[in-house]
């Protein structure tokens, strides 16, 4: 017999296991679904496993350092993979075992564990289990895109999700992809003490950024002996014996990386091809992520899509956001949109890159006149105090409406100190609001009203 709930989730992502707790705080009966691990992308092989690996990574860079701050270290520096990777499960286990025990203790919400497909536009089945519903709401994620690039089927390759399990210190990683996600593994294990190099398509790594961040970044990785190779348009893999290459140029014979390893980092796929959408009718794009509206909503009444899998945005905080949004607006008729979400994300390399609203160029491209303040972190106190002097701040703002339109901070506290911007573009204050702040000394974000004084029109 089919089970009927007042809602479905199907996914223990980042929006999934709020919304199931808010609706059964709500007197709803929830049924949510899971098919691997509890948490999702984030807890288990994205932001949390990472960030405790770039934190392992950080002390090895420090102690490496460690002269420069006056402190004598005998011996060499030994990173231990194996100790390394069990304190990153260690953190990953744990958010993954609270996020399972929140699910099972909280009243009305049934968990289950499976895989669900959709039977039609109200029922999902798992298993032998037929679940029924008006409500469903879809938090399935995505997973690393594997490309279809020559040789690909014949190598041994790692992901974001199969290098989790690395207990081992790899000879000279291939990281294939310099975005965000290549470029954190990159410099991670660089610190860890295996040779690196970065392998981008594009003239550029993190082709998205205006070009002095992207030159900043890419400066800061070589300086640690990261070997960047970009305009990589036609990548090929080959073993041979125990190496990997990876030919960059569309003519054979030409620029050619060998390695031992290799990290495919070039984007991501949704969790969409077997979760049965065409049984409910639910529409997806051409890349496979389920078109919403605003209020992600799908094309189907009662269907929602929340997360990373309705491509309107690619993180743990967007995704939560998403919940806030559907929960808000069903159960408060909060006529909230994804629309008044602003654009903010870091890339925890360190130093680390805080970004918030346009870059340069999206403020180009939009005709609007615009002021900029820019300076070096090398003239930043807080940072010459730390010895972490690279990268920079800058901000840009309407020359003629005064609103912030975007701001970057790479440097050292830059994920924690674009805040500031990002909090006043939230309240929609004028800049000059921030001239007149007050900010702690000595800390990074203090220098941001200072920046605010130094503007000059954007080129
Ligand atoms: C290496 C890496 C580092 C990252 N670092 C950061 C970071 O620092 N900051 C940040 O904001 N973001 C980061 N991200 C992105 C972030 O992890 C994702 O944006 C976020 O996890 C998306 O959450 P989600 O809720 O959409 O889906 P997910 O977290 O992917 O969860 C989806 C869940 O659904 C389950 N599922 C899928 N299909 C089914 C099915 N048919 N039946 C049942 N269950 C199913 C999956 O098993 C999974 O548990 C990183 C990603 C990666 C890969």
């Amino acid at each position: 017999m089919n089970e009927r709930f007042d809602a479905i989730v199907i996914g223990t992502g980042q929006a999934g296991p709020a919304l199931a707790v808010r609706l059964a705080g709500a007197g709803q009966s929830v049924a949510i679904v899971e098919r691997k691990r509890f948490g999702g992308t984030c807890v288990n092989t994205g932001c949390m496993p990472t960030k405790t690996m770039v934190a392992s990574a950080y002390a090895a860079q420090l102690a490496r350092r460690a002269a420069d701050y006056g402190v004598t270290i005998e011996g060499s520096i030994a990173v231990d993979m194996k100790r390394v990777k069990a304190r990153k499960d260690s953190v990953a286990d744990t958010a993954s075992g609270n996020i399972a025990a929140w699910l099972r203790g909280t009243k009305g919400v049934t968990v289950i564990e499976g895989h669900a497909r959709f039977e039609s536009a109200s029922a999902v089945r798992v298993g032998e289990r037929t679940l029924e519903s008006q409500q469903i709401f879809i938090n399935v994620g995505g997973r690393a895109l594997v490309p279809p690039m020559p040789g690909v089927a014949e190598v041994p390759y790692f992901t974001n999700s199969s290098i989790m399990d690395v207990d081992f210190l790899p000879e000279h990683l291939i990281v294939i992809g310099g975005s965000y996600i290549g470029l954190e593994f990159g410099q991670m294990y660089r610190r860890f003490g295996s040779r690196v190099t970065v392998v981008e398509k594009l003239p550029r790594i993190i082709v998205r950024e205006d070009q002095d961040v992207s030159e900043g970044v890419a400066g800061i990785l070589a300086a640690e002996g990261i070997a960047i190779e970009t305009h990589a348009e036609c990548m090929a893999l080959s073993k041979s014996g125990s190496e990997i290459s990876v030919s960059l140029d569309c003519e054979d014979g030409k620029r050619v990386v060998t390695g031992s390893h290799v990290l495919l980092a070039v984007g991501r796929r949704p969790n969409t091809d077997d979760l049965g959408l065409d049984r409910a009718g639910v529409a997806t794009d051409a890349r496979g992520f389920i078109v919403v509206d605003d209020m992600l909503r799908t094309n189907v009444s009662g269907i929602h899509a929340l997360g990373e899998v309705n491509a309107r945005g690619a993180f743990t905080h967007t995704a939560y956001n998403d919940y806030e949004i559907v929960a808000d607006n069903l159960l408060s008729n909060a006529g909230r949109s994804v629309r008044d979400r602003i654009n903010a994300y870091a890339l925890f390399v360190d130093p680390p890159l805080g970004r918030v609203g346009m870059s340069d160029g999206e403020i180009r491209q939009s005709g609007r006149r615009a002021l900029v303040g820019k300076r070096p972190m090398t003239r930043v106190g807080r940072a010459v105090e730390k010895g972490e002097t690279q990268g920079f701040m800058k901000i840009a703002v309407d020359a003629d409406t005064q609103e912030i339109l975007g701001a970057t901070i790479l440097g050292v506290g830059g994920d924690e100190a674009i805040h500031c911007v990002l909090d006043l573009m939230y309240a929609k204050a004028p800049y000059t609001a921030m001239q007149r702040m007050v900010h702690i000394h000595p800390t990074v974000a203090e220098l941001l009203p200072t920046l605010l004084g130094e503007l000059v029109p954007l080129q």
